[in-house]
């Protein structure tokens, strides 16, 4: 079975083929098909933006599609960024331009004060149906950048219960607690419940795998 991965970015990519490395699946990213340019968000909820981005590259390849619409929702700031967490800093901004912007949003914010979540909305669709799940991982914005590794908001996005932030874990730990870890496993349940997956089609952990 063959499943388009509907996204650009390619650090989100990396992650949802490891998400998938263990199942009897073929994903295909958008650079088999150069001629699906950028998908316009014009949503209004992480939901209605995963279905234009699932929606277009199935319009596009007639191949089931799969994808996410993720945002960074900071209790200090209302809910923001949210659904504009890739433009927070403007159009075309890059991820240490929102990480900036965050850190300075948050400076005469205190400890306590700090809680954010990341939500992810996972939509899939094919020519019969269209599923949607959801990721939430609670956490709360440092006072300053740590870690080399992930990407986006991860190096100010704290996990007090690991002490670390994402970007100081590796990706397998990561997808453990991760908004789009959590998501995309409900989307694989969901897979297997409408028979898309076969149920025997099993996600090992990584222990069995080894
Ligand atoms: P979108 O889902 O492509 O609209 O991305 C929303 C924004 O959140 C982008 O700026 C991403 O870089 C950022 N983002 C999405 N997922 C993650 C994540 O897992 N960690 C950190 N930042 C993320």
């Amino acid at each position: 079975m063959n499943i388009v991965i509907a996204t650009h970015n390619k650090d989100k990519c990396k992650e949802i083929l490891s998400e998938f490395s263990n199942l009897a699946v073929s994903l295909k990213t958008l650079e088999e098909y150069p001629n699906i340019g950028d998908i316009e968000e014009t949503g209004l909820t992480l939901d209605e933006n995963a279905l234009i981005k699932v929606r277009e590259v199935f319009a596009a390849t007639g191949l089931p599609s799969m994808g996410d619409d993720t945002g960074l929702e900071v209790d200090a700031l209302d809910g923001k960024p949210g659904i504009y967490s890739a433009r927070f800093a403007g159009e075309d901004c890059t991820y240490m331009d929102n990480v900036t912007k965050m850190l300075n949003e948050m400076k005469n914010v205190p400890e306590n004060d700090r809680g954010a979540q990341f939500r992810t909305v996972v939509a899939y669709k094919d020519s019969k149906r269209e599923l949607i799940c959801e990721g939430v991982v609670k956490g709360s914005i440092s006072t300053g950048i740590k870690g080399l590794g992930g990407f986006g908001y991860d190096p100010l996005f704290y996990i007090p219960e690991y002490k670390k932030t994402f970007a100081e874990m590796t990706m397998e730990e990561k997808s453990k607690i991760s908004h789009r870890g959590i998501a995309i496993r409900r989307m694989v349940q969901l897979l297997k419940d409408n028979a898309i997956f076969p149920h025997n089609n099993t996600l090992k952990t990584r222990e069995e795998l080894a």
